[in-house]
């Protein structure tokens, strides 16, 4: 039997009404909990008034900002569906997922009338979240929630896209809860937490690590408007505003480290550093780890809201690279190609069951299908895990290629480059090969100043590498095609990398 989902908002309101909620950095706005909630109650009477009621999507296509929040908890009175966009999207992509979510009402930011306007979509009222709007909610009536239980669906989040088109995947009220349990121990969640939230709000990550959790114990979130490297270690280093939480993917923290700086920043204040999304390569590890943070590594993905593995601060310098243990309430299993459990150290595929799972993807049957496999759901990640339960991500199914029957991790390979002094950053995709079948080729690109010879790289990985593993060419490129995240398109590498190798 479900249990019914309690408001966080409305609950702190009443506890702690002067307690800062949040802070919209980019708006000047600054709300504590009495205020969020008065403007949250507002804007589910507004939505109601329009119509909107249970089950119904309500999409919204904003760079961050408070009403992207308040969005989510007034869905979450109504019983609606709250569906955060990728406005980084280009206006094709846009219809597919829009048109996918079928919504009754989109919600804008001004900056996005033009895009809005040029949607090819049908029956969707939209409304801008501009003065008017700002008007109209404060006007609207309060209302007081429906009855909502955990199993029922509050959001769609897109995936990313890294490897096709995004899915819908649905989130129940009860995954997000599990995830912030599971992650209140290993992420130190706790009323006067100040998490600084620089990923987007429509990715899990932006929304669930750990914004989300932050306002689920009464702490403050501290919204930045994209990520500025500068900006950053300059907030993290100011004690006037406390952050002690932040998320980040491997290219923030590359950035971070490149930047002038870094070296004098005083990021003694964090107490959780989490670092996921993607592999982080062993060198900004320690680059980082030298500087007196250990990045604690995670391993999340959208379908299981996001967290499954975590690594705790205590292990994180004698582990590094590795994501870590399940979290308390999931199980995790890793599994050969005949879906029985691999032994010990041996690579396979990643499956999760439990609590923060999703149920399916929206409107997307095939995609549901093949995500399960005997009530488990199939990450399509290899993973290793050691004898002592730590865990590794090798790399995705899908990016694997083997050469001359051996299973070739492009992650493994694109570690290596990126100790090289010269490398911004580096990929590594499977190539044909007339001998070997496939091979690797090594897409890098060097850091402004540097010069990097082909034959220095290859020297570089024939000390280091397997022969079968190293690239057989290096092509330089200006920089690496990513998405929304900051995660490289290998996809897209590999359409315009692909032409097969010399015999
Ligand atoms: P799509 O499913 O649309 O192709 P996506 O998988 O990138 O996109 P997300 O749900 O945002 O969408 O990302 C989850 C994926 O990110 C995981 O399946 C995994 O491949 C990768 N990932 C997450 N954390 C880590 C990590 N710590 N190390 C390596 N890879 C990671
Ligand atoms: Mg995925």
């Amino acid at each position: 039997m479900s249990a019914p989902y309690y408001d966080w908002i409305a609950h702190h309101a009443v506890n702690r009404p002067e307690k800062v909620a949040l802070i919209d950095l980019h708006a000047g706005l600054r709300l504590d909990y009495r205020a969020l909630e008065d403007r949250v109650a507002r804007f589910t009477g507004l939505l109601a008034d329009r119509g909107v009621g249970r089950g119904d999507r309500v999409a919204i296509l904003a760079q961050s900002c408070a009403e992207v929040f308040e969005l989510q908890f007034a869905c979450g009175r109504l019983g609606a569906i709250f569906v955060p966009l990728n406005w980084r999207l280009t206006q094709p992509e846009l219809e597919f997922v829009i048109g996918n979510a079928d919504p009754a009402l989109l919600l804008y930011g001004e900056d996005f009338a033009e895009t809005v306007e040029g949607l090819a979509i049908e029956g969707c009222a939209k409304l801008a979240l501009d003065a008017d709007f700002a008007k109209a909610r404060a006007a609207a009536r309060p209302r007081a929630p429906e009855p909502v239980m955990l199993d029922d669906v509050s959001t769609i989040i897109y995936t990313s896209g890294t490897t096709g088109r995004p899915k819908g995947a649905l989130i129940t009220h009860g995954m997000t809860f599990w995830n912030i349990v599971n992650l209140s121990g290993p992420a130190l969640l706790n009323g006067d937490m100040v998490m600084l939230t620089v990923l987007p709000l429509f990715h899990t990550a932006g929304l669930n690590c750990y914004a989300n959790p932050a306002f689920h114990a009464g702490g403050t979130v501290l919204l930045a408007r994209g990520f500025d490297p500068g900006a950053t270690l300059r907030m993290m280093s100011d004690r006037s505003i406390g952050i002690t939480h932040f998320l980040g993917v491997p290219s923030h923290y590359q950035f971070m480290a490149q930047h002038p700086d870094f070296a004098a920043a005083d990021l003694s204040g964090l107490v959780r550093a989490g670092c996921g999304g993607a592999p982080i390569p062993l060198s900004l590890l320690k680059q980082w780890e030298e500087k007196g943070v250990p990045l604690l590594q995670g391993f999340g993905m959208t379908e299981t809201s996001p967290s499954v593995l975590s690594l705790d601060h205590a292990d994180a310098a004698s582990r590094i690279g590795s994501v870590g243990r399940p979290l308390q309430h999931l199980e995790a299993r890793i599994v050969d190609e005949d879906g029985h459990d691999c032994a010990d150290d041996e690579a396979g595929e990643l499956w999760v069951r439990g609590p923060v799972v999703t149920p399916g993807y929206w409107r997307n049957p095939e995609a549901s299908a093949s995500a399960f496999r005997d009530g488990w759901f199939r990450t399509g990640d290899i993973a290793r895990r050691n004898a002592e339960g730590y865990h590794y991500i090798v790399d995705r199914r899908t990016d694997m290629f083997i050469s001359g029957g051996e299973n070739v991790y492009p992650a493994e390979v694109e570690n290596v480059l990126h100790q090289i002094e010269a490398v911004r950053e580096a990929a590594v995709i499977g190539v044909p090969d007339a001998r070997w079948g496939e091979s690797g080729r090594a897409i890098v690109v060097v850091k402004p100043d540097h010069a990097l010879k082909a034959d220095a790289v290859l020297d570089h990985c024939r000390a280091r590498l397997a022969k079968y593993k190293l690239p057989r060419d290096i092509v330089f490129a200006e920089a690496l095609p990513r998405n929304a995240t900051g995660k490289v398109l290998k996809a897209e590498l590999r359409a315009r990398y692909s032409g097969a190798l010399p015999c």
